[in-house]
């Protein structure tokens, strides 16, 4: 069975792309065979993993009739297979508005190949307009990301009625995989405040795994690699390794 989860929250800037690259190539680290989407014009995860001129693109398969398959490439991480985005994608919000289906766009591309994989993991743009919509309408669940700042609470409600939205029209399965708290400083009460507040709004989803505010998560993209394997011994490296590790105790326990 595979599992597809979008990592979403039309926030910006608050940890999706460093998020879904180091879950995907941690998941694969630990012998899962994964597949990473990005699903953002800005294709922050597609340079994250060192893709620099991908030959296709998620766009040409969405427009320009390229199979799924064939827009798919390797990584650096053996098990960690990519489907690239490219600034084109930012055109698709309106190319797709004018096509039926429009928000079961990505959900059938990606059934041609999601049973090669154990995961796929989709990075979303930080918008709530059709791609994140044709994200939550592939996904099996939806994996948000708060970082620990002021105002981390803003928007979530808006983020919430898209996925219920969603989840009345098109995806009736849809579930929250969980909230990851980023950017966390311990030393910042700040920080746990944020902590208390999202898990008065979201009881028993918040993962146990914080992120820190690491340095080398935010060197690795320079690099073209996740940070799990630039620099693995790295505080947020180990966090993401952690992380995984959790996110996978929970799929264990709901495959039973
Ligand atoms: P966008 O909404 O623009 O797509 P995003 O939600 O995907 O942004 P990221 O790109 O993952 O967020 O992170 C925003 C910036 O913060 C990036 O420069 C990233 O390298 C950096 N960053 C992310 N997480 C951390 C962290 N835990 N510690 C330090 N820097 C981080
Ligand atoms: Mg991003």
């Amino acid at each position: 069975m595979t599992k597809t989860v979008a990592v979403a929250n039309q926030k910006g800037g608050v940890g999706k792309t460093t998020t879904a690259v180091n879950l995907a190539a941690a998941l694969a680290l630990c012998g899962k065979k994964v597949l990473l989407v990005d699903l953002d014009p800005q294709a922050n995860a597609t340079s994250g993993v060192g893709i620099e001129h991908p030959v296709h693109t998620l766009y040409d398969c969405l427009f320009r009739n390229i199979p799924t398959a064939d827009a798919i490439v390797s990584t650096s991480v053996a098990m960690l297979d990519f489907l690239s985005s490219s600034a084109d994608l930012a055109g698709a919000e309106l190319e797709l508005a004018g096509l039926d289906h429009r928000g079961e766009r990505v959900k059938r591309l990606l059934a041609s190949v999601a049973g090669r994989y154990d995961f796929i993991i989709m990075d979303c743009p930080p918008a709530l307009g059709l791609l994140t919509v044709n994200a939550l309408t592939a996904a099996d669940s939806v994996l948000i990301t708060v970082q620990c700042e002021y105002y981390a609470m803003e928007g979530l409600g808006r983020l919430l009625s898209t996925i219920e939205r969603v989840g009345d029209s098109l995806n009736r399965h849809l579930s929250i995989e969980g909230i990851l708290l980023t950017m966390w400083d311990a030393r910042l009460t700040l920080s746990r405040q944020v902590s208390e507040e999202i898990a008065k709004f979201f009881p028993n989803k918040v993962y146990q795994s914080v992120i820190p505010r690491n340095v080398a998560l935010a060197e690795a993209p320079g690099y073209g690699r996740p940070a799990v394997l630039y620099n693995a011994m790295s505080k947020g490296a180990r966090a993401y390794m952690e992380f995984a590790q959790e996110f996978l105790s929970h799929e264990q326990n709901s495959t039973g």
